[in-house]
């Protein structure tokens, strides 16, 4: 618990379409990472709490928006977009005084939320069954896509809004209720952002919102019998965990965890767009993101041009106050993160890596600010070329020929993202086949949408959010089989 004199932002619970506090009466703060101050503070919910919370979405769903038609639905989804539309900088800057992201990233997130919400409010009464011949003369046979029911949403630090609704735009279009837990270190945006529900006309209870310093809340709602579907965004370490309590209830689950994805790019790649992506790919937002393009391939012949490009631009990143808008990297998002990037620099010196730029943190602006690092001389068995880093952090190696790059690409437990630098359109579309990766951007970098499904193969986890099919992940699909001879059957074979 963090002591203050400051005046504290104050937030709620959302449980059943009220505001309440935890049960226990606990709160905790949470911390700016610019300043390293408190800035708020919020419920310490426990196991009693998402008891309640898993409670009020079960008797949602059973009531009114269990009853609503999909059209319904579908009208006040696309009534919270405007909302969300509405109310962005408000949820932007709640979201960079948690995570320390850039205003401007966060602006143009928020403001792209509401296109998830168009989206999938206008699928939600397109969930349709289907009539299926078979070779049973008697039988008329369709099926029905019902919703999977409670959902629990747990989401990680790096993007609260933006992780939540991949999730909760495709299932409310489905008709399911929610029961969500933001990452403890980023709470506010998600509690404020709850109670515009009642506002766009949702009934009480379609979503739930809890939050609670360290593992035990998100714990408790992973376990919860009550819940029917997690739809977990987070670490692969945590990812497991929650796969293994889900399953021993039999609750279906999604995970969406982290990566170590590679650029690739050849000789003849335009190689300043490539330096361009590549800096997007890892040190926008800090190198906090899943799909960071932290492993470079890049062909000998081009290397040393195209680091010496991507050295030079990094020494240029303005480091700064995330929410001045010339400020291009931030803050690391808390202290857990900055110790662990530390560690890594150090790691990484001991393993034999070149330090080519950064390597350190930014003693001017003290806080967690890390230099953006580039390393070369690195190799697949170091740390820094294995391990998620989660931080503005490059490990560049070199290949000879394409075989060699997509084996190298496609050397790692993960498997989220990846890109292809290449003005030859045979060998970009034969790479993109090859990298085992679930999104694969060709000659570009880190451009997602609600049309689009992302997620990730291996240990970067399992399922898909976004596009049509994300909608039908939140149902179960029931086949009914209508008798039409009304005769009587043998009962002692199958039909
Ligand atoms: P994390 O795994 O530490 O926490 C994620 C969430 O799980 C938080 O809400 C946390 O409180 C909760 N949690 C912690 N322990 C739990 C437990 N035992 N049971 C249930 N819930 C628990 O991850 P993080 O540090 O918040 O986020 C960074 C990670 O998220 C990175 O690995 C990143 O790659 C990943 N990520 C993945 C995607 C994607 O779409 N694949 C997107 C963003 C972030």
């Amino acid at each position: 618990m963090t002591q203050t004199t400051e005046t504290l932002a104050e937030f709620s619970l959302v449980i059943g379409g009220e505001q309440t506090t935890a049960a226990s009466g606990a709160t905790y703060d949470s911390v700016d990472p610019y300043t390293g101050k408190p800035w708020a503070r919020v419920p310490d919910a426990d196991a009693t709490d998402v008891d309640r919370a898993v409670a009020a979405a079960r008797a949602a769903l059973q009531g009114e928006w269990g009853q609503m038609t999909p059209t319904a639905r579908g009208k006040l989804i696309h009534r919270l977009g405007e909302i969300v539309a509405r109310e962005a900088e408000y949820l932007a800057d709640l979201e960079v005084r948690d995570g320390g992201k850039l205003l401007r990233e966060m602006v143009g997130q928020m403001r792209s939320l509401p296109d998830y919400y168009f989206y999938y409010a206008g699928l939600a009464d397109k969930l349709q069954g289907e009539v299926i011949p078979t070779d049973k003369p008697n039988y008329f046979v369709y099926t029905r896509h019902e919703p999977v029911g409670v959902v629990g949403a747990i989401t990680p630090w790096n993007s609260p809004l933006l992780l939540l609704t991949w999730k909760l735009a495709a299932g409310l279009a489905a008709g399911c209720t929610f029961v969500v837990k933001p990452s403890d270190h980023t709470p506010a945006s998600t509690l404020a952002f709850a109670k515009l529900f009642s506002e766009a006309g949702f009934p009480p209870g379609v979503i739930n919102v809890v939050t609670g310093w360290g593992p035990a809340t998100g714990a408790a709602l992973a376990s919860h019998p009550g819940v029917d579907k997690i739809a977990f965004t987070g670490s692969t370490a945590t990812g497991i965990e929650v796969g293994k309590a889900a399953i021993a209830n039999m609750t279906r689950f999604t995970l969406e965890l982290g990566g170590k994805s590679a650029q690739v790019v050849f000789e003849d790649a335009d190689l300043d767009a490539a330096a361009n992506g590549v800096i997007a790919g890892v040190f926008a937002a800090t190198g906090q993101t899943c799909l960071a393009g932290s492993r470079l391939l890049v062909h000998e012949s081009v290397a040393d041009a195209l680091v010496e490009k991507i050295v030079a631009r990094a020494a240029t990143i303005k480091l700064g106050d995330p929410k001045d808008p010339a400020t291009e990297m931030g803050p690391l998002s808390n202290e857990p993160q900055y110790q662990k990037v530390l560690s890594h620099f150090a790691c990484a010196r001991e393993q034999g890596a070149t330090v080519a730029y950064g390597g350190e943190p930014d003693e001017r602006l003290g806080g967690y600010f890390v230099k953006p690092t580039v390393l070369t001389g690195v190799d697949p068995s170091m740390r820094a070329v294995a391990e998620e880093i989660f931080g503005p952090v490059l490990a560049v190696m070199t290949f000879r020929d394409e075989d060699e790059a997509v084996d190298a690409a496609n050397a790692t437990e993960f498997g989220l993202a990846g890109s292809v630098w290449t003005k030859d359109v045979h060998r970009a579309h034969r790479v993109a086949a090859k990298l085992r990766a679930g999104t694969v951007w060709v000659n570009a970098y880190r451009v997602v949408g609600p049309h689009v499904p992302f997620g990730g193969m291996g240990f970067s986890g399992i399922g898909r959010e976004n596009g049509i099919d994300a909608v039908k992940d939140f149902t179960e699909t029931k086949a009914v089989w209508v008798e039409l001879s009304g005769a009587t059957r043998d009962p002692f074979t199958l039909g």
